[in-house]
């Protein structure tokens, strides 16, 4: 039995915590008290609750520069439209998340682009990831004035993984480019989005 069927078999309230369950670092509990806050929200929020999900097929898509998803029927989005911004660098970050805090820091300026992830130690496979849409962008980026490519992947061993695989691949096909990697200021372990603004300006300060 699927799990779509399944979860229409089930009580109402049991068949929503399933679905928050397989949210990314929520357990039984958590989805349990969402469940519980629906419960008690008022039928306005219960309204704009369902209508976000439903824009989220309808009106977002996938920037073709930068992967990331906006909302709006254009094929950029507002970052890489944006004229102000400027071309010299680009952010390789590993997923939308970490971009808007990049983006929230206020100190980056310029380009991105969203991997879709790092690297698995256990299989050590770079299975979805972005990186031949990547490399093969280079050559038009670097027409556009690309002279360096910032690595901010989160500070921990598949980070460390992917910062090194990256930058191998990019050094072979565009030996022009620096490379530089955000610097520790970042503590071990934490991870890009939950950074203060502070604590990634001085990562990208000290970028090396
Ligand atoms: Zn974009």
């Amino acid at each position: 039995m699927s799990f779509h069927i399944y979860c229409l078999l089930m009580d109402p309230i049991d068949r929503l915590s399933r679905i928050f369950e397989r949210f990314p670092g929520i357990g039984p509990r958590q989805a349990t008290r969402f469940v519980a806050y629906i419960l008690r929200s008022t039928p306005t929020l219960r309204r704009e609750l369902i209508e976000s999900i439903q824009q989220l097929s309808s009106g977002v898509r996938q920037c073709d520069e930068c992967m990331r998803y906006h909302a709006g029927e254009r094929k950029v989005c507002s970052i890489c439209a944006n004229p102000e911004r400027d071309h010299s660098s680009l952010a390789v970050v590993a997923s939308d998340s970490d971009l808007a805090a990049l983006e929230r820091s206020g100190t980056y300026r310029s380009m991105y682009f969203v991997l879709g992830g790092t690297i698995s130690l256990a299989s050590e496979k770079a299975t979805g990831l972005r990186i031949d849409t990547l490399l093969s962008s280079l050559p038009e980026r670097i027409e556009r004035g690309l002279k360096e490519i910032i690595l901010a992947f989160p500070a921990n061993p598949e980070g460390d993984a992917t910062t090194t695989r990256v930058r191998e691949d990019i050094s072979e096909r565009a030996p022009s480019l620096r490379i530089t990697a955000l610097g520790r200021g970042l503590s071990t372990g934490s991870e890009l989005e939950y950074a203060d603004p502070e604590t990634i300006k001085s990562a990208l300060d000290s970028r090396r």
